[in-house]
């Protein structure tokens, strides 16, 4: 029997305007003469296979973008159900990690199990989180409602590298956060990797730049050389928040031109 192949959507729901001298440690190369517009751009990734479909993280709510000066485009479920699925029957999603961008709007997901590293909600419920410079991207309800979701029998933790099914696998990077998890999924092109924050970017990858919201420097950029070995080339990784990503990959359909892109 051949493994099965999944299709991959980039689903964008929300912007930010910065410049580039934030989106790198020690600011923009060549000075400020450099630091031109670096937008992000917010996502979530829907992975549909043979019967089965997964979500990669829950993206943010509107009353959070405008609490975090965030332009929200629509609700990450609004971008799901354009492409036929709904998320209230959604099985599994996983989260990458537990900042505010990537695990807003678990509660609209009520039938899924949620798929978390040991070692992240160790970071976010642990010593680290006494410090504003680690705990600034985490909202403590979501950390909470995570919590509440373990209490619920909601919640299937891993410890490293999982197989999630066959042709989908976690793989612990850690860097951004100490929990950090990206997923590599089967795809007719070959192995795509779901970079999500282990590079913001392309050019934090690529030039091995590290974005400066950091748990750990050194696994950041080790994590950098972990994506390129795990993907079939480096065209094949996803970085979590570059607008480029929009550009790079042809919509699905004239109707989700803007909305989605297809990354498989
Ligand atoms: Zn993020």
């Amino acid at each position: 029997m051949n493994s099965p192949v999944y299709e991959i959507y980039a689903i964008k729901y929300a912007h930010h305007m910065r410049r580039a001298g934030e989106n790198f440690i020690g600011g923009p190369i060549g000075g400020d003469a450099h630091d031109g517009p670096m937008p992000l751009d917010y996502f979530v990734w829907l992975v549909r296979g043979p019967g089965r479909e997964l979500l990669v993280d829950t993206g943010f709510s509107a009353a959070m973008a405008a609490k975090r000066g965030r332009d929200h485009i629509r609700c990450p479920t609004q971008g799901l159900k354009l492409l036929g699925t709904d998320p209230k029957a959604m099985q599994d999603v996983v989260i990458t990690h537990l900042h505010y961008d990537h695990v807003g709007n678990f509660d609209l997901f009520p039938a899924a199990t949620l798929h978390l590293q040991d070692l992240e909600m160790r970071y976010a419920t642990g010593r680290y989180m006494c410090h504003e410079c680690f705990r600034g991207a985490f909202e403590v309800e979501d950390v909470v409602g995570m919590v509440r979701r373990v209490y619920d029998g909601r919640v299937r933790f891993h410890a490293g590298d999982s197989e999630l099914m066959p042709g989908v696998s976690l793989h612990l990077i850690g860097g951004h956060t100490m929990g950090l998890q990206v997923v590599r999924v089967a795809t007719r092109r070959g192995a795509v990797v779901l970079a999500s924050d282990a590079s913001h970017f392309y050019a934090n990858m690529e030039q091995v730049r590290p974005f400066p919201i950091v748990w750990s420097v050194a696994d950041m950029v080790d994590g950098y050389g972990r994506l390129r070995a795990l993907a079939q080339s480096p065209a094949h990784v996803i970085p979590g928040h570059d607008p480029l990503v929009m550009e790079r990959y042809p919509a699905p359909s004239g109707e989700l031109e803007g909305i989605a892109v297809r990354l498989d």
